[in-house]
């Protein structure tokens, strides 16, 4: 509770590494916030709902979690972290643990969906009618909102796992993820990059061809989620995007893919993150308000 009685707000961006937990007024007014490693559940857990219970009284908490997540409000198991692979975390009740111990309405989603939501009502010239939010970093994932609300479907999008064409120069790689190979997330994400050339994307030289390939992937989930969805902005986040000049090869390659086809092609945008590493955590804040 703050001095003039008003409730705060509590969020947590659940990561495969970390935990980034803060409080504020409103998503774009955080208070404090704090960082703790992901550990086991438990302990995990039990330390967030500590900082958090030294904040104050919180009116709602939001979380935005890695996944893949039950969405399904009717469902038992919504607020579970459900089939990851990650130890001890698999059909963790994490809204359930949140909502008994500090007593307080949850609000929760995938951290892409979250960052989209984030980036779609606080990006400071507001002025897409749907925004689609991908992180190309240790995975690939994308949330994708229209009209304000992000979209779940019978779950969540996985858009990290859909399959690219093969770039001609990139035929010999099997692709390193688990379940599909050679999908977008098993060719260009950054654990991908470095199983294929030894080092970081951003750490190769300018004129090295991973630049070109990683590009031509990437571009490939843009025209399709343009494709598909007619979504007007395109953000696109995470580790490897830090990597000079990338951006601008994918929106070239997005040019050629959409091949001057697309109705409203002059209205489609990639961009990156206008909230730079925030889009998570205020995107989870967004979700406290909403609870
Ligand atoms: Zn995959």
């Amino acid at each position: 509770m703050t001095e003039t009685g008003q409730k705060l707000l509590g969020a947590i961006e659940a990561g495969g590494t970390k935990f980034v937990l803060a409080v504020g007024l409103s998503p774009s007014d955080i208070t404090a916030r704090h960082t703790i490693p992901t550990r086991d559940p438990a302990t995990t857990l039990a330390q967030a709902a500590e900082w958090f219970e030294g904040q104050g009284n919180l009116g709602a908490l939001g979380i935005a979690s890695f996944g893949p997540v039950e969405l399904d409000r009717t469902s038992p198991e919504w607020g579970h972290i459900t089939s990851t692979p990650k130890p001890g975390w698999a059909n963790c009740d994490i809204a359930g643990y949140f909502s008994e111990r500090l007593g307080v309405p949850i609000g929760f989603d995938t951290d892409v969906n979250a960052a989209a939501l984030a980036e779609y009502k606080y990006r400071p010239c507001k002025n897409a009618t749907s925004l689609a939010y991908v992180t190309v970093g240790t995975g690939i994932g994308g949330g994708l909102v229209i009209d304000g609300q992000p979209v779940h479907g019978a779950a969540h999008p996985e858009m990290g796992h859909i399959y690219p064409q093969r770039h001609p120069t990139d035929q010999q790689f099997d692709g390193i993820c688990p379940h599909h190979g050679d999908c977008l997330e098993g060719l260009a994400s950054g654990p991908a990059i470095k199983a294929r050339w030894g080092e970081s994307l951003s750490q190769l030289p300018s004129d090295h061809e991973a630049h070109e390939i990683v590009a031509a992937y990437l571009a490939q989930l843009c025209h399709t989620l343009i494709a598909i969805s007619a979504v007007e902005l395109v953000v696109l986040g995470g580790g490897v995007m830090k990597t000079n000049r990338l951006l601008e090869l994918i929106n070239a390659r997005v040019s050629e893919l959409g091949a001057s086809y697309f109705p409203g092609q002059s209205k489609h945008r990639i961009v990156a993150p206008s909230l730079g590493d925030d889009a998570g955590i205020i995107g989870a804040l967004t979700l406290a308000r909403t609870a």
